[in-house]
C-alpha cells in the first residue's frame, strides 16, 4: 500500500483492555514515554504540532530579521518585530518608559470623575480593566457589527478563584496578592497594602460576575440595550458617554450581565481614588509585562505560568516573541508559514473531507427519529448553508497602519493593540467582513462561528497527527475528520442551535423538540459530571456541555463520512480493520500528559473536558466503536442502553 502508516504499536498499552479504557489502551505507551517537559504546562498532540509549527516559523523569523526588506512590507514588519522582541539589552535599557504616558495619566487622576477618561485611553490599547468591550457581528443581524459589553476586570482566571474558601484556593489568592504587590513594587508604585486593596476590589467584582458555566449560555448573555438606557446601569459613571468617547456610534449595544454593571457603578463611586490608581496601574502592567524588562516578565511567569499553570520553566525567548507576534500581527506571520507548510494538494483534500462531513451531518439530521418534521427542515436548511474556510484567508489582513520598528518591543506591542482596537471600532458602521479569520492560519485550533454559520480550519491544525497528507482515509477521518465534525456539530449544540442558517439568533425549534434535545443533553451532563479529575474535583458537565455534544456528534458524523468512503475492499493494515484504525486515530489526537496545576486550572475554566474524557466519553456512547473492538455489555467503554446519549 502506498502510504506511510502513522499508527505506531509502541504508543499502545496492550495491558489495558480497550473496553475498559480506550484512551489508555491506545496512548498508554506514548503517555509513559512522553512526560511533560519543564517548559510546558502539558504535552500532547496539540502541543507537538504547535512546537513543530514554531520550528518552521523560527527559521523564517530569523531570516526576516536578518534581511527585513523595504519599510511597510510584511517581511520588514515581522523581521523588525522579532528583532525588537529578541533585543533584551534594549528592553532592559528602555525600562518601563513605553508605559510612561499611561502611568502619568493614572497618577494625575484626582477623583473618581477622572477615571472614565483614563479608562478610555487604556481600553484603546487593550487593557481589560473593570469590564470588557468587544466588537463582533450582531446576534440579530449578522451583516452588521455590534458592541458587546461584558463583565471583566479580574486578574485571576475566573470568579470562583476569589470566592472559594478551601485552603488551596486561599493559598492561591495569597500568592496572587504577593504577585500584584511585586509588580507594583517593580513599577515603583506601591506594594502589599495596595495589592490587598486591589484584590479586595476584584473580589467584589467577582462576587457579581456570572460563573463560567452560566456565562457560556448565549441565551443569558446576549441582551440588547439602547445606548441611551445604559446610564440607568451606571448613572454615576456615565456609561453612555464613556462608550461615545471610545468611538461607539451605534444606537444599541449588548450587555452580558446587568447586575455586574450596576454593582460596578457603586463600586467605582465608593472606591478611594488611590485604590483606583493602583488598580489601573496593575492592569496596565499585567497587560504588557511580557514585553517589559526581565523582572516584570519573570514575575508574571512565576505567578501565571508556574503557580497557576504548572509550567516549571519558561520557553525559549524566541517562542515567546513568536507568541506575541501571533497575537499582535498574526496574519503577517501566517503568510510566511503557509507558503512553507501547507500545499495546495493538502488544502484540496481537506476541502473534500469537509464537504463529506457536511453531507454526513445532513444524513444524520434526516435520519433522526426524535425530531419533528418542522424542526428537521429548518436544521437541514442550516446544514445546507454551512460554509467553510480551509488553510488560510483569501485576502490577508492589512496591517499597514501599525508602525513596527526596532526601537522598543513594548512600544510595538502597544501600537499593535491600538491598531487592533481602532480597526474594529472604525468599521462599526460597515457591513460585516465575512472573509475575515478569527485565528491566524498557523495556529493549532479550529472554530465554528454561529454568526456566519461557518467552520474554519487553519493550516496550523491540518498537520500530523490530526491530518496526514500521506495516510489512509481511516486515519484522517478518525483524526481531523472528527475535529471537522466537532466544529460542524457546534452549529447544533446547546448554543449553536439557537442561531439560524444566516447566523441570526432565532428559535427554529418546536417546543417539544427543544425539550427532547435538552433531555438527551442532560444525560451527557450527568455522564461527564461523574468523571473524576482529582479526589476533590470532577468535570463540570454543564460548563463542558457544548464541547461534549460536539465531541460526540463530531465522532458520529466523521464515522458516517468515513464509512461512506469505504469501497468494500476493507484491507487490514497493521493488524487493524479500517474501522479500528478510525477509532485508534480518534483516541490518538487526544493524547496528553498534564501537570497537576494545569489540569486543575483547565478543569475549572475550560469549556473542553480534560482529554482522556474527550476520547472515552464519545466512544462509550457510540455503538460502532463497541462493535469494532468487540466490547462486551457492561464494560466501561459501552454505556448501558438506557444511558446511551444519542443526539446526532
Ligand atoms: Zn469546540
Amino acid at each position: 500500500m502506498d502510504f506511510l502508516d502513522p499508527i505506531d504499536a509502541t504508543n499502545f498499552d496492550p495491558e489495558t483492555d480497550p473496553g475498559i479504557d480506550f484512551y489508555r489502551h491506545v496512548n498508554g505507551g506514548w503517555l509513559a514515554s512522553n512526560p511533560v517537559p519543564a517548559e510546558h504546562p502539558a504535552w500532547g498532540a496539540a502541543f507537538e504540532v504547535h512546537v513543530r509549527n514554531e520550528a518552521i516559523l523560527h527559521d523564517l523569523l530569523v531570516d526576516a530579521a536578518a534581511t527585513p526588506g523595504p519599510r511597510g512590507t510584511p517581511r520588514q514588519m515581522v523581521g523588525d518585530y522579532f528583532a525588537a522582541g529578541m533585543d533584551t539589552e534594549k528592553i532592559e535599557a528602555t525600562g518601563i518608559s513605553p508605559l510612561d504616558d499611561y502611568l502619568h495619566k493614572i497618577t494625575a487622576m484626582e477623583s473618581q470623575q477622572d477615571v472614565g477618561a483614563v479608562l478610555v485611553e487604556l481600553r484603546k490599547v487593550g487593557v481589560p480593566a473593570f469590564h470588557s468591550v468587544g466588537i463582533e457581528p450582531d446576534f440579530e443581524d449578522s451583516n452588521r457589527y455590534l458592541v458587546y459589553l461584558a463583565q471583566g476586570g479580574l486578574g485571576l482566571p475566573e470568579r470562583d478563584y476569589y470566592l472559594r474558601d478551601d485552603d488551596r484556593s486561599k493559598a492561591l489568592v495569597a500568592a496572587y496578592v504577593d504577585h500584584v504587590a511585586a509588580q507594583l513594587h517593580n513599577l515603583g508604585e506601591g506594594g502589599r497594602g495596595e495589592a490587598e486593596e486591589i484584590v479586595e476590589l476584584e473580589t467584589r467584582l467577582a462576587a457579581v460576575s456570572m460563573p463560567a458555566e452560566e456565562h457560556r449560555d448565549l441565551s443569558k448573555v446576549l441582551n440588547r440595550h439602547d445606548m441611551g438606557s445604559l446610564d440607568e446601569l451606571m448613572p454615576r459613571f456615565g456609561l453612555t458617554a464613556h462608550l461615545r468617547e471610545l468611538g461607539v456610534t451605534s444606537p444599541s449595544v449588548s450587555v452580558d450581565n446587568t447586575a455586574f454593571f450596576e454593582t460596578l457603578d457603586g463600586l467605582l463611586a465608593d472606591t478611594p481614588i488611590e485604590t483606583s490608581r493602583s488598580y489601573l496601574r496593575w492592569h496596565l502592567v499585567r497587560r504588557f509585562a511580557p514585553a517589559l524588562p526581565h523582572t516584570f516578565e519573570e514575575e508574571a511567569f512565576d505567578f501565571y505560568n508556574r503557580k497557576l499553570g504548572g509550567q516549571q520553566e519558561p520557553r525559549e525567548r524566541w517562542t515567546r516573541v513568536l507568541a506575541a507576534a501571533t497575537s499582535d500581527i498574526g496574519e503577517l506571520v501566517s503568510r510566511l508559514y503557509v507558503d512553507t507548510a501547507f500545499s495546495p494538494e493538502a488544502k484540496e483534500r481537506c476541502e473534500r473531507m469537509v464537504d463529506h462531513l457536511i453531507g454526513a451531518m445532513a444524513r444524520s439530521v434526516e435520519a433522526l427519529d426524535w425530531m419533528t418534521e418542522a424542526t428537521m427542515q429548518a436544521a437541514l436548511e442550516k446544514v445546507g448553508t454551512f460554509t467553510h474556510k480551509i488553510g488560510y484567508p483569501e485576502d490577508w489582513r492589512d496591517y499597514s497602519g501599525v508602525a513596527v520598528d526596532r526601537t522598543s518591543f513594548a512600544a510595538n506591542r502597544i501600537r499593535a493593540a491600538a491598531f487592533e482596537f481602532d480597526r474594529k471600532m472604525s468599521r462599526l458602521d460597515d457591513p460585516v467582513d465575512k472573509g475575515e479569520w478569527e485565528l491566524p492560519a498557523h495556529v493549532v485550533n479550529a472554530y465554528y462561528n454561529p454568526l456566519h454559520n461557518e467552520v474554519v480550519f487553519p493550516a496550523g491544525i491540518l498537520q500530523p497527527p490530526f491530518f496526514h497528507a500521506a495516510a489512509d482515509d481511516a486515519v484522517n477521518y478518525g483524526g481531523i475528520g472528527a475535529v471537522i465534525g466537532h466544529e460542524i456539530t457546534h452549529g447544533f449544540d446547546d448554543n449553536g442551535s439557537r442561531f439560524d442558517e444566516v447566523g441570526r439568533r432565532r428559535n427554529w425549534w418546536t417546543e417539544e423538540d427543544r425539550a427532547e434535545f435538552e433531555k438527551r443533553a442532560q444525560v451527557l451532563v450527568e455522564q461527564y459530571s461523574d468523571y473524576e479529575v482529582f479526589d476533590d474535583l470532577k468535570v463540570n458537565g454543564r460548563l463542558t456541555l457544548g464541547e461534549n455534544l460536539a465531541d460526540l456528534g463530531g465522532l458520529a458524523i466523521a464515522y458516517d463520512a468515513f464509512v461512506s468512503t469505504l469501497d468494500g475492499s476493507t484491507p487490514v493494515v497493521g493488524g487493524f480493520s479500517p474501522e479500528q484504525r478510525f477509532f485508534v486515530a480518534f483516541a490518538t489526537i487526544w493524547r496528553m500528559n498534564y501537570t497537576d496545576e494545569y489540569l486543575r486550572m483547565i478543569t475549572n475554566v475550560d469549556v473542553h473536558s480534560p482529554n482522556p474524557f474527550r476520547a472515552n466519553g464519545p466512544v462509550s456512547n457510540f455503538p460502532p466503536f463497541a462493535e469494532a473492538f468487540g466490547v462486551a455489555d457492561g464494560s466501561p467503554m459501552r454505556r448501558p442502553a438506557d444511558r446511551l446519549v444519542d443526539i446526532w
